[in-house]
């Protein structure tokens, strides 16, 4: 027998949760610490609704265009939270729905967030993207380097409408989860000597979020882990 979509997605979230509590045991951590984000990228609505409906609070999008829609069509009350590159001309859109931003990594990008902050009042809440990958050859998915962190930060502190809440990253393809968020775990211990309110680390999806536990993630990103794989796009 088939089983029902809902069925499926809630036997998912049943798995994940309960690797999550997992987790969160052999660190010592607190399950209440720790929010989990369901990203819905290349699914429909309608899931978001189901998710919306098994208890999820918390979703992920990584392009406007599909962000947008979805955030106009689901009805349920939900934090949106927007994870993928950005591009200056869509964060005008962005802004009107993202409740956390985190994908933050340039100065003309916190300029143009801070414009349209300021065109609809809004104190948006924003996370800056790290870069763990230190080969040379980076084929580039966004994100600052240890080196420039603090100098974005500094700067993201003089915009009245952005709220600096913490760090974000993906751990490189090729390199061990083990070794980039111990990484992002230093990068972050120095980052919190001088950002000290700045609290959130968002890290750990699908294939690696107990090891992002195990190195201090308060935000996990899961995606296929929840609504299966996404059809290949592109
Ligand atoms: C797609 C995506 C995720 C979720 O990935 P899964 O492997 O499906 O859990 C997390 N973070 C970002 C930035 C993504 O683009």
């Amino acid at each position: 027998m088939t089983k029902s979509r809902l069925e499926q997605i809630q036997s998912n979230l049943e798995n994940v949760t309960l690797r999550i509590e997992l987790a969160c045991t052999k660190v010592n951590r607190k399950l209440s610490e720790i929010t989990l984000i369901a990203v819905t990228k290349t699914y429909p609505a309608s899931e978001v609704e189901i998710l919306a409906s098994l208890g999820i609070k918390n979703v992920g999008e990584n392009k406007d265009q599909e962000a947008f829609l979805k955030f106009e069509q689901v009805k349920a009350p939900l934090k949106w939270h927007f994870v993928g590159q950005l591009q200056s001309n869509k964060v005008k859109s962005v802004v009107n729905y993202a409740n956390l931003i985190h994908s933050v990594d340039r100065l003309t990008l916190v300029k143009e967030i801070q414009k349209q902050a300021q065109k609809i009042n809004k104190i948006q809440p924003l996370l800056i993207q790290i870069d763990l990958d230190e080969s040379p050859a980076d084929e580039n998915r966004g994100g600052v380097s240890k080196e420039n962190l603090v100098n974005l930060a500094n700067q993201i502190a003089q915009f009245p409408n952005l709220d600096l809440q913490g760090l974000m990253s993906v751990a490189p393809l090729g390199l061990d989860p083990e070794i980039a968020f111990d990484r992002l775990r230093d990068i972050q211990r120095h980052f919190l000597t001088q950002f000290p309110n700045a609290q959130i680390l968002s890290a750990g999806m699908s294939e690696d979020f107990e090891v992002a536990i195990a190195y201090g993630a308060t935000h996990l990103r899961i995606g296929s882990g929840l609504l299966g794989e996404r059809p290949q796009i592109g």
